[in-house]
């Protein structure tokens, strides 16, 4: 992540409401990222008004933490394009299952069919490999190699081309497809994946022989394998795969490189269409389901924003602990009032745990964070906000029968009043501790 951009989220941070040149400000940043990650220009126009639209609207104002807000929104439209919940594979009910895979020379369909065989048997299916792709030279024996490694059989009627020229139309194709689904069917296979060929460049050729191959098999899903550091042009060739082929779903490959995966963006919005895997290097198991989640950061770099999140986060405690160390020292007493902020903040604690919780390498922070049990907080708001004013200011005077009240009118039990009360105490005796040890307080009172 850019300096800029770190130094734009601080800007942010120190601020209570975002204006409407703070949002221009963090949108000029967020526009460089998605363009240092490849993601195609004109998606990046798209993005970003979505993006600042929403900032600028009244979700924003009024934030406790803006910048935390702004990477909200980032993230959750980054997330929403990629495709929201993750899509699992569609299996017919009348096997077998026919998956076809498209795509360019060199994306990576023959090493996918490999992956996708291994996996679908580890879950107890029996796919079968049919080896359609007659053109690139020892594209019939890679796919033997690759099936062998998974343990699946493979269709292959044909020796495809042996020699060096891939231009050369050799054998059919679509014959071969065809065949291979009727074999799977006669065999009781129940999925078929065919590896057909790919083009170093979109043309003409390469798509009729898709979309025939398409047409005489009948797919239930045609994954479009794209390889992720192909940048800017992922725009063009998804585009042409969709008109040319149409397809069900993307495979993002090649995603152990650098490319930070702009791609996966720019063909999710354009297409409209899922992504359902990554491939994440050139062995049989690295292979995964794509998560949209994980792919937003990964865009952005959002481990890196929500780091500076979490020190804000950390500032902006240590901002209320002053405060209310100041307000101890100064001889008023630490009240229920206080306490409620208190609960308030462990709460929006609490929602950051969300965010935190789509992230990798967030593990210990998470851990940490899971051991505040937002529905206590809610309990403990629930008592307090049931108490009167003047309750809240003297605890002392909350007898019996105002404690029957309070847990009736909070939906509470009285041990729960008496719960919360001893814990304030405990926290009330700590905070003058401290006023007068002259530290500083921590966040009393979920000690339990
Ligand atoms: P195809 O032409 O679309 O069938 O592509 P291939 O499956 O033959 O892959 C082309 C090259 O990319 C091969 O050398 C593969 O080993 C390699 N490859 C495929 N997928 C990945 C991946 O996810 N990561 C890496 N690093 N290499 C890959
Ligand atoms: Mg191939």
């Amino acid at each position: 992540l850019s300096d800029r951009l770190t130094q734009t989220f601080k800007n942010l941070r120190t601020k209570g409401r975002l204006s409407e040149a703070d949002i221009d400000a963090t949108i000029r940043e967020i526009r460089r990222a998605l363009l240092d990650a490849d993601v195609a220009v004109s998606v990046v126009r798209e993005f970003t008004g979505a993006v600042r639209e929403r900032a600028l609207s009244s979700e924003v104002s009024g934030a406790l933490n803006p910048a935390q807000q702004v990477v909200k929104i980032v993230n959750e439209e980054l997330v929403g394009i990629l495709g929201g919940e993750t899509r699992t594979l569609r299996f017919s009910k009348n096997p077998p299952t026919v998956i076809m895979l498209a795509g360019l020379q060199g994306a990576g369909k023959t090493t996918l069919a490999g992956k996708l065989a291994l996996s679908l048997r580890e879950q107890g299916h029996t796919p079968l490999l049919v080896a359609a792709d007659l053109q690139r030279p020892n594209a019939v024996t890679q796919l033997g190699v690759v099936a062998e490694r998974a343990g699946a059989p493979v269709f292959a009627p044909h020796p495809g081309n042996q020699g060096a020229e891939t231009d050369t139309v050799i054998g059919d194709p679509v014959a071969v497809a065809r065949d291979g689904v009727a074999h799977a069917r006669a065999k009781q296979h129940d999925v078929v994946i065919i590896d057909t060929a790919g083009r170093l460049g979109i043309d003409e050729l390469l798509m009729r022989q898709a979309s025939d191959i398409r047409d005489a098999t009948n797919p239930d899903e045609v994954l479009f394998v794209i390889d992720a550091m192909i940048g800017q042009d992922a725009v063009a060739t998804a585009k042409a795969f969709e008109e040319g082929v149409d397809f069900t779903g993307v495979v993002l490959s090649k995603l152990d490189g650098d490319a930070r995966g702009g791609a996966a963006l720019s063909v999710a919005k354009v297409t409209g269409r899922p992504i359902l895997f990554a491939s994440t290097g050139e062995k049989l198991t690295d292979f995964e389901v794509f998560h949209p989640d994980r792919m937003a950061s990964r865009i952005l770099d959002m481990g890196d924003v929500l780091t500076l999140i979490e020190q804000a986060e950390k500032a902006f405690d240590a901002e209320q602990a002053q405060i209310m160390a100041d307000k101890v020292a100064s001889g008023k007493d630490f009240t229920l009032a206080d306490f409620l902020v208190q609960m308030q903040q462990l709460r929006s604690m609490g929602s950051m745990k969300k965010m935190l919780g789509m992230l990798p390498g967030m593990g210990q922070m998470r851990e940490a964070i899971d051991n505040f049990d937002e529905r206590e907080v809610d309990r403990v708001e629930a008592i307090v906000r049931s108490m009167t004013p003047a309750e809240r200011e003297n605890p002392k005077l909350i007898n019996g029968s105002r404690r029957a009240r309070i847990a009736k009118g909070s939906g509470t039990t009285t041990t729960d009043v008496n719960q919360l009360l001893e814990r304030f105490e405990n926290a009330q005796k700590m905070m003058r501790q401290m006023a007068r040890g002259g530290g500083m307080p921590g966040m009393p009172g979920m000690g339990g």
